[in-house]
């Protein structure tokens, strides 16, 4: 057990909400939705976010305002709250939070603005329950310092502390041994892989496969002739523990992606939303094209007048899978959409591309403008 690396994944609980919420001395137990104007249930515009007591309505990002409404109105109708957000904030939070994270750790990778990996393992010298200790310490200054609830996953690779992030939020910590596997997958749901999406979950359950276990007692052979090779493979890996543990702070350069210029600016976000899409999976197309995956997914939006962003967000392992990243584009799209300003251009980029090494001449140069 010593040889292995200790990864923790921390990540900020309803983030948004969260900030908006310590800012206006809002009450968390009011649903709270972020987003464009709703316009009394008329808006065109989307959700970026919402709280946790938004959640319960079935409010969720990307979906549109309108229909958050109907869910669960404001002023006069309901006692939900609609504001519009303010980036600033959100940047200032975050940067602080990442100052406290970055410290414990020899490597550090910032994942998303709410998101980090750490390698910890020279810092609690390959002690796994001072890494839990370490946890709770991080968690409670970045509650004592800043304000946010944070959730932390700790296990021997990226995608396992990932997963293990997820299991007791908001507020939780939990680790997963590397002897743990086994007892970790055992009846555990595929869908809770980041990276299985509904699409392979319901191909998997069509076959009887349903929870991470029974996709390892198929066999690795047999569910390849389902799934394809490559699938096959990779889930067995996961469930082998065998996935990466490398945490990287470096951005690679090497990245494929595409843009639309709009022939007028738009203030339509379900239109541009939908064009979005159809590039990232253009872009996908082109990356199993030349035998590639990525682990960065990258949105860039320009509004009139130039003013342009760049949104990313990294996954715990290379993947190439539309689903996967259609679903990532669109939460970097909802999350980040500066709500009323007409947008000119969208694009997507995928980077942290996996790939044999002679192919990596090649890549540096695809870039295509559309
Ligand atoms: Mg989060």
């Amino acid at each position: 057990m010593s040889d292995s690396r200790i990864i923790v994944h921390c990540d900020l609980d309803a983030f948004y909400a969260a900030v908006e919420t310590l800012h206006h001395g809002f009450d968390e137990s009011i649903p709270l939705v972020i987003g464009s104007d709703p316009e009394n249930g008329r808006g065109r515009g989307i959700v970026s976010t919402c709280n946790y007591a938004a959640r319960k309505f079935g409010i969720r990002s990307a979906m549109s305002i309108s229909e958050a409404w109907r869910r669960c109105p404001g002023a006069p109708f309901g006692n939900a709250i609609y504001i519009r957000g303010s980036r600033g904030l959100y940047s200032r939070a975050s940067r602080k939070v990442m100052k406290i994270l970055k410290q414990p750790a020899e490597f550090f990778e910032q994942a998303s603005i709410d998101e980090a990996y750490l390698d910890v393992t020279e810092y609690v010298n390959h002690d796994w329950d001072a890494a839990v200790a370490l946890c709770r310490e991080l968690q409670d200054n970045i509650m004592r310092e800043i304000g946010l609830s944070a959730s932390f996953g700790i296990a021997a690779n990226r995608i396992l502390a990932k997963m293990a992030s997820e299991i007791n939020k908001p507020r939780g910590i939990f680790r997963i041994l590397p002897d743990e596997l086994v007892d970790f997958f055992d009846g555990r749901d595929i869908r809770e892989v980041p990276g299985i999406g509904k699409k392979r979950a319901t191909q998997l359950n069509e076959w009887g496969i349903a929870t991470v276990d029974e996709v390892y007692v198929y066999g690795e052979l047999s569910l390849a002739r389902i799934t394809g090779e490559r699938f096959a493979s990779w889930i067995t890996r996961v469930y082998e523990g065998r996935t990466s543990n490398e945490i990287s702070p470096l951005r690679s350069r090497k990245s494929i992606g595409k843009e639309h210029t709009f022939d007028y600016d738009r203030d339509n976000y379900e239109i541009v939303l939908e064009n979005l899409l159809s590039i990232v999976r253009r872009v996908m197309k082109s990356a199993r094209e030349i035998g590639v995956s990525g682990r960065l997914a990258e949105v860039k939006i320009r509004y009139t007048g130039f003013e342009t962003h760049t949104h990313g967000r990294s996954i715990p392992v290379s993947m190439d899978d539309d689903e996967v990243f259609t679903s990532l584009a669109k939460k970097l799209f909802a999350n980040n959409v500066q709500p009323d300003k007409k947008i000119r251009l969208i694009g997507f980029r995928l980077g942290h591309l996996a790939t044999p090494s002679t192919k990596q001449t090649r890549l540096l140069s695809i870039y295509e403008e559309e």
